[in-house]
Order: C-alpha cells, then structure tokens, then sequence
C-alpha cells in the first residue's frame, strides 16, 4: 500500500487528521513515526507557503507523498492575529496553556459579542519529489470565550465558542468536530484532490 505522511508531530492533528482519512488506499503515518527528520522552519508569509514548505521538506527526506496541514486562530478585533503565528505568537516554546492566557490577556476587557474569530486550515500535498499536487483549505467560525471551558480537542479548543451549539470545540464531542471544523471541511477537499492525483 502507497504510503502518505502527515508532517506534523502535533499528536491532535495528527489525530484528527488520520481519524478523518480512513478508508483510503494509503498507510497514513506521520512525522512521530520519523523521529530522525528535524523539525521545518515554518518562516513563510502565508499558511500556503508554509504548509507547501513542510511538505516538501518531508517527502524531500522520505521520497514519500506528504501532505502538511498549517493552520491558526484568526481573531477579529485583533486584526485577524495570531494567524499563522497561532504556534508561536506566545514566545518559542510555549505550551499550550500559556498560548490561552495570552490570547485571553490579548482580549481582556473586550465583550463576547465582539469576540469573534475563525479557525483556517490550509493542506497541501506534494508527490515523493516534492512536487505540488494541491492546496486546498477550510474554514470554521466562531468566537473566543472568556473562561476555558473543556477538555476535548487540543490546542484553542476548549475556548473556542460555537454559537450554534453554545459550546465549545472543548466541550462538544469531538464527533462533531469531525464534521464542522476547519479540518474536516479542508479535508473533504483534500479526499477529492488525492482521488484526482492518483
Ligand atoms: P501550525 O499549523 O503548526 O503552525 O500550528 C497551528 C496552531 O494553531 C496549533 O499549534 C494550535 O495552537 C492552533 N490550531 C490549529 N488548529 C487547531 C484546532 O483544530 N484546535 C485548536 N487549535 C488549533
């Protein structure tokens, strides 16, 4: 079976995302099964350019197809920031927990009406060459709560708000997740461009 690797060591992506391509021709395995394979510099000035980058630099090392899921929070008021910068706007290294606070400290003071935010995922794929196949992307909309609220899901989950549920992705179960989230809705593209590339 033709192999496809995550690039990702993200152990919530990497779950979500192989939960989500089941039934596939492929053996999905992921960057926690390549440990040798140095983490990529994700320094590009789109999530495009650096999901194309982690992809690359992958199947560069593995001669494998590779598919790489870049993705962030983007918050309305703060001028759509953190954006790309979701990993690292909190300083290398922080943990998740500290990421929360800090988005929190970011919005102190602001109204949950005026809170709203979107989640972007964008997925590329490249063949064993590093050649591009496709990129495609989703979106899910929501807003930022003022207390965590959850443990489900990873990440800006558990403070992120649906409105339609009145709950948030830390709190709902993660089936629905699966079918709503930026993730799910760039995946269903992504399950189209790979019956396309094959
Ligand atoms: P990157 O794609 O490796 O640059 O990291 C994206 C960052 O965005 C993650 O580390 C999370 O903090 C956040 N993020 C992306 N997708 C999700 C999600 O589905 N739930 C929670 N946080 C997410």
């Amino acid at each position: 079976m033709k192999e496809l690797i995550v690039a990702s060591r993200n152990k919530g992506k990497v779950g979500e995302i192989k939960e989500l391509l089941t039934s596939l021709p492929f053996k999905i395995t992921s960057l926690l099964d390549y440990p040798q394979i140095p983490d990529v510099v994700e320094d590009g000035k789109t999530y495009r350019a650096n999901a194309l980058k982690k992809a690359r630099e992958v199947a560069l090392h593995t001669g494998q197809w590779t598919m790489a899921d870049d993705s962030g929070i983007e918050v309305k008021i703060l001028g759509n920031a953190p954006g790309i910068y979701s990993s690292r706007f909190a300083g290398e290294g922080a943990s998740e927990q500290q990421r929360n606070k800090k988005l929190f400290q970011m919005l102190q003071g602001v109204p949950l009406w005026r809170r709203q935010a979107r989640y972007r995922c964008v997925i590329a794929l490249v063949d064993g060459k590093g050649q591009e196949l496709g990129v495609v992307q989703g979106t899910c909309s929501g807003s930022i709560t003022t207390k965590e609220r959850g443990k489900n899901g990873f990440g800006f989950d558990p403070l992120f708000l649906l409105q339609r549920y009145h709950k948030t992705f830390g709190e709902l179960d993660p089936s629905i997740k699966a079918k709503i989230s930026h993730r799910a809705r760039a995946l269903k593209k992504f399950r189209l461009l790979l019956e396309d590339a094959l």
